[in-house]
């Protein structure tokens, strides 16, 4: 069974300034078939944990992912990339549609994909499966990025990564910088291809997304995932009091005036030794200038004192 495991990952950059601890000692566990949600603001470690899983960070990385029953965080990078990387978990990454190159047709794009992570099979197949797959017609192959709409080419960038039918897809802000319409269209896709039994992690700032397509939900802050659950847990019951800020600074049309959250989250270079919220947190505590330990919830854990039952 594909299922994905990730045990106390952890990530560094190193930059002139010092380490960037982007992702630190992050939990949780995605079935098959199964998609996650991962949410949080700018530089909370989002793309970091997708990078970590496909193992494209430019940094390093430790603790446990477990996928397909192996350790594939520290198996040698020639067999990961092997039998992993592609072909079994792909990525979309963030921008991907604005770095098509302009100077070749999608089909020469996708050739190029097939080439470097090992081309088994007929490739006009291949190419024509998964350009069908995103619904998308094949005379789009022929075509140069320049002449396709930004729908067209954010679902020719997914069909890139479907070309060796992975399980696990992590696509990161799929529908940022898309008109309402579009973004429709790529959920509806995302939706159709769990269906066929694909598993998604959805990176995104967008919570209203999430809430169509994830299973369960991963909230993130200052590198720690301080929430994860179901999806229905986490939208209808949040415990994190970052969690509770982020759902209610979502707009709607008839509530009350969307809330901010006031400050600025932690830096990264020094992240605090407390919890990562207590500055900005309405409910601190003494007890919270201490690191949160995590505590099961119903479908997960939240890293959180006020749920220290103990
Ligand atoms: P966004 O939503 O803006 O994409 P994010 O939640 O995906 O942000 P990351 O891109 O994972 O966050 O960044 C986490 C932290 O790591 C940030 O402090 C960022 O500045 C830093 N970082 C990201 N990539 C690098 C890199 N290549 N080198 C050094 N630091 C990096
Ligand atoms: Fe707020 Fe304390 Fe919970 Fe941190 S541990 S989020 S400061 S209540």
């Amino acid at each position: 069974m594909d299922k994905l495991k990730v045990n106390s990952l952890s990530a560094v950059y190193t930059t002139s300034q010092g380490q960037v601890y982007a992702v630190d000692d992050v939990d949780f566990e995605l079935d098959d078939g199964k998609s996650m949600g991962i949410a949080g603001e700018s530089a909370c470690g989002k793309s970091t944990l997708g990078l970590c899983i496909i193992r494209m960070l430019p940094g390093k990385a430790s603790g446990k992912i477990i996928f397909d029953d192996k350790s594939i965080l520290d198996m040698p990078e020639s067999d990961f990339d092997e039998a992993y990387r592609w072909k079994k978990i792909s990525m979309v990454f963030q921008g991907a549609m604005n770095s098509l190159d302009p100077v070749f047709t999608v089909r020469d794009q996708f050739l190029e994909v097939l080439r470097q992570h090992g081309l088994e099979g007929d490739a006009n197949s291949i190419i024509s499966d998964a350009i069908k797959s995103v619904s998308l017609d094949e005379e789009v192959l022929k075509k140069y990025p320049h002449e396709l709409s930004g729908g067209m080419k954010q679902r020719a960038v997914i069909a890139m990564a479907l070309l060796l039918k992975p399980k696990l897809v992590i696509a990161d802000e799929p529908t940022t910088a898309l008109d309402v319409l579009i973004q429709a269209q790529v959920i509806n896709l995302i939706k159709s291809l769990k269906k066929q039994g694909m598993s998604f992690i959805l990176i995104t700032h967008d919570l209203a997304v999430l809430s169509e397509v994830a299973d369960m939900v991963g909230v993130m802050y200052g590198g720690h995932m301080v929430e994860f659950g179901s999806s229905e847990e986490v939208y209808l019951h949040p415990k994190h009091p970052y969690t509770q800020s982020l759902l209610k600074s979502i707009p709607t049309l008839h509530g009350d005036k969307p809330a901010y959250i006031r400050g600025t989250p932690p830096s990264l270079l020094e992240p605090p030794t407390q919890c990562r919220f207590l500055d900005r947190c309405p409910d601190a505590m003494d007890v919270c200038k201490k690191v949160p330990p995590k505590f099961k919830t119903a479908s997960g854990y939240v890293r959180c004192w006020l749920y220290d039952d103990t």
